[in-house]
């Protein structure tokens, strides 16, 4: 793990998952925990170095990479948790990661690995939108949802960090398809985001480097989404079955699924668009002969 001082008041934990910290008067939040026991121990190491004292964690989302480590760092540092409320429900419930990945039905072992199975942690307060302050240290709770429900942005000593609501574009490119659980809200997101620029000297994406300007991933992100969204949209001009529609969209992105885990991370995001399409008029759904059924509106 890297650690980078970005600004005389925030630090950029650099890994696989990103973490941060906002700092004031020898006292550190945690922004996300990483995905596991190490990744908090590594935090806990360079909270020390620092000499900070840590007095809260915050979840920009609940997917096992960002709050795998939550539960360890809060034992041992003693600190409290706030996550947004529908993510602490799975901060504190890790099983409806795999389980909502899964159609609700006990998750196969596959996806009781711990990249979609966090260790549990308790959250001791809900972060709602705005302003807010802990242990006198000021941040800033940025609604973000769309790759996860309710997810935030936490922004405070000069750097917002984005969680997921914006991907770098290597790890964008690298995903193909990435997970979006709202495409329509993701958007939204996207362009509140760009709409940030100039307000922060720098933003920490959930996974790789900082940047000064926001905008032009921004865009990139929006194009990529709008092109896995016409993916759909022609799948389905030709096949009205979701396993189908998987299969031809992830051909038309270039993505090549490498096992069970993917796809149904992929799955979702093909869901999500199908959802968005149906909201727009553009798609309908039906059963018949047991067989349920997507089509294009109008066709
Ligand atoms: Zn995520």
């Amino acid at each position: 793990m890297d650690l980078i001082q970005l600004t005389p008041s925030a630090y950029h934990l650099r890994d696989g998952s990103n973490t941060g910290l906002i700092v004031a008067g020898g006292k550190a939040i945690l922004v996300d925990t990483g995905l596991d026991k190490d990744s908090a121990r590594k935090i806990l190491r360079a909270v020390d170095s620092l000499g900070l004292a840590l007095v809260a964690v915050v979840i920009t989302h609940a997917h096992a990479d960002h709050f795998g480590g939550a539960a360890t760092v809060r034992a041992r540092a003693h600190v409290p948790v706030c996550a947004a409320p529908l993510e602490a429900a799975v901060v504190a419930n890790p099983l409806l990661e795999p389980l909502y990945l899964f159609s609700g039905a006990a998750p196969v072992a596959e996806l009781r690995h711990k990249f979609t199975l966090a260790e549990a942690c308790p959250v001791d307060h809900f972060l709602m939108p705005g302003e807010a302050s802990i242990e006198g240290i000021p941040l800033q709770v940025i609604p973000a949802p769309g790759h996860a429900p309710e997810q935030v942005m936490i922004a405070g000593g000069g750097v917002c960090f984005t969680g997921d609501a914006c991907f770098a574009p290597p790890v964008m490119l690298k995903h193909g398809i990435p997970f979006y659980v709202d495409v329509d809200r993701t958007a939204a997101s996207l362009r509140a985001l760009a709409g940030l620029d100039g307000s922060y000297l720098y933003f920490v994406p959930g996974h790789g480097e900082a940047v000064t300007t926001i905008g032009p991933w921004v865009e990139q992100n929006l194009a990529h989404l709008a092109a896995i969204r016409a993916a759909v949209v022609d799948a389905l001009a030709e096949s009205g079955e979701v396993s189908r529609i998987v299969e031809l969209a992830a051909a038309r992105m270039g993505v090549s699924i490498p096992n069970p885990v993917i796809y149904w991370l992929t799955q979702t995001t093909i869901l999500a668009c199908l959802s968005a399409l149906q909201a727009a008029g553009q798609a309908t759904l039906a059963v018949s002969e047991n067989r349920l059924t997507w089509r294009p509106s109008g066709a």
